[in-house]
C-alpha cells in the first residue's frame, strides 16, 4: 500500500472514529487498555451474539495512531467470530513484530505494516487488540 495512501487512512480513522461513544448497556463486556508510554487510556465495549462478535465501542483518550488502529480494527472485527477475532489479533501482532503475518485478514490494518520503524509506536497501534485479546480469552474462560 502507497505510504500517501496509509497517512491518509489514518488521519481519516483518527478525525472520525467509527463508534467511539460511551456505552451503558449492560450487555456490553468491557476492558480498560492504556500504555504508561502514552497518553493512551481506552474503554472498550463488546456485545457478542453467541460466538459472534455483534459491537464494538470504545471511549477515553488516545493519540492518533492508538485511535485510529481501535476504529479499524473495530471496523474488521464487527461480524467475526471469536476465533476469527483471536486469528486476526495474531496476525496484527506478528505484522508490527515483522514477523509472517496473512495480509488478507487485517483489511485496512495493514496500514500500520511500517510501525516497527517507530518502536515507541508499536504499542499505541497495538492497544486496542491487547484489550480485545483479553476481553475475548476472559469470555472463553468465564461465564459464557
Ligand atoms: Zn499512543
Amino acid at each position: 500500500m502507497d505510504p500517501e495512501i496509509k497517512r491518509e487512512i489514518i488521519m481519516e480513522h483518527y478525525q472520525n472514529p467509527l463508534h467511539r461513544h460511551h456505552v451503558d448497556d449492560k450487555s456490553y463486556d468491557m476492558v480498560n487498555t492504556a500504555n504508561s508510554s502514552c497518553i493512551d487510556n481506552l474503554n472498550i465495549y463488546i456485545k457478542y451474539d453467541g460466538d459472534v462478535i455483534k459491537d464494538i465501542a470504545f471511549e477515553g483518550e488516545a493519540c492518533a495512531i492508538s485511535i485510529s488502529s481501535t476504529s479499524i480494527m473495530i471496523e474488521n472485527l464487527i461480524g467475526k467470530t471469536r476465533e476469527e477475532a483471536l486469528n486476526i489479533i495474531d496476525n496484527f501482532e506478528n505484522m508490527i513484530n515483522e514477523k509472517e503475518y496473512s495480509e488478507d485478514v487485517l483489511g485496512n490494518a495493514v496500514v500500520y505494516s511500517d510501525i516497527y520503524k517507530q518502536n515507541s509506536r508499536k504499542s499505541c497501534a497495538f492497544l486496542p487488540y491487547r484489550g480485545l485479546r483479553e476481553a475475548l480469552t476472559k469470555k472463553d474462560n468465564g461465564k459464557s
